[in-house]
């Protein structure tokens, strides 16, 4: 009889146990999800996802270069600017426009020996990159990468041909000529002008060894639309891989004032497709997904 009652005794704690620990395995499992703060950052996270399980909730997931992670900010910028279309937005946002310039860090570009680099306002070169095939453009000492040296003697010759000459101004600079170019610049005309024209030292597209200011017959660059032979020199250039880099009427896009004379190499495929789609190269790269 005692040792029934022992037995019952002992039964009954191991059943409570084996009880105890299966509420304990649910509780655990379950406690983690009743835990979650519900935060700005949670409740956008479960924003997020049901936009995406539900297209109709979403109007921007339908375009190619929509980024998921940038759906809130889709959002807000499209609250500012009501009248753009849903490709803009996408597009801006994308850019990293939907901030005033210079506003964040920089994001520091990972690949700058790529021919295509998008070197703006918002990607910064690292800071002692340097390209390592700068070779002579023009007998002043201006240097380009190899490849773009190549095309713009091609272009030369075709703008001879066409009955005028051009010269590359100002083409490769280091980050710190750069500097140097910017204060100078910044202190005889502030910030804001200068950001218009200047780019800040490690954002030039002068120091990829890819870009170049150009003149005509020998007039200063910066009257080189001023030439007659401005429309022949502006059709030669996608044949040879060059795009005008700050197109008139795209400043809120490039940050940067319209040059007529700053050309940038990117190659001849690239070029025909920018041109053909009537967009800067911001634009291009930001709807290509890169
Ligand atoms: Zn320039």
């Amino acid at each position: 009889m005692k040792l029934r009652i022992q037995a019952v005794f002992i039964g009954s704690i191991v059943v409570l146990s084996v009880v105890w620990i299966i509420s304990a395995f649910f509780h655990s499992v379950q406690a983690p999800i009743e835990d979650v703060p519900k935060t700005v950052d949670s409740n956008l996270q479960a924003d997020t996802n049901m936009d995406e399980e539900d297209p109709l909730k979403n109007e921007f997931s339908h375009i190619v270069y929509y980024d998921k992670q940038n759906l809130t900010r889709y959002k807000t910028y499209q609250k500012g600017n009501p009248a753009l279309s849903i490709e803009d937005i996408i597009t801006h946002v994308n850019m990293g426009i939907d901030a005033p310039f210079y506003s964040k860090d920089p994001i520091i570009i990972e690949n700058p020996d790529r021919i295509d680099v998008l070197v703006n306002k918002i990607y910064k070169l690292p800071e002692s990159w340097k390209p390592s095939d700068l070779v002579a453009v023009e007998s002043g000492g201006q240097q380009m990468r190899s490849e773009a040296a190549q095309a713009f003697q091609l272009l030369k010759e075709d703008c001879k041909v066409a009955g005028f000459n051009i010269i590359a101004h100002s083409a490769y600079r280091s980050t710190k000529s750069q500097k140097h170019f910017y204060d100078n610049m910044l202190a005889i005309n502030g910030e804001e002008y200068t950001d218009k024209y200047m780019a800040r030292p490690g954002h030039s597209e002068h120091t990829t060894g890819l870009a170049a200011d150009i003149s005509i017959n020998g007039a200063h660059y910066t009257k080189i639309e001023n030439s007659e032979h401005y429309p022949t020199f502006y059709a030669l250039l996608e044949n040879h891989g060059f795009i005008v880099r700050y197109p008139q009427g795209k400043e809120h896009l490039t940050g940067y004032a319209y040059e007529a004379w700053h050309i940038r190499y990117i190659g001849k495929d690239l070029a025909k497709q920018v041109n053909a789609l009537g967009i800067t190269y911001d634009e291009y790269v930001a709807r290509k997904g890169e």
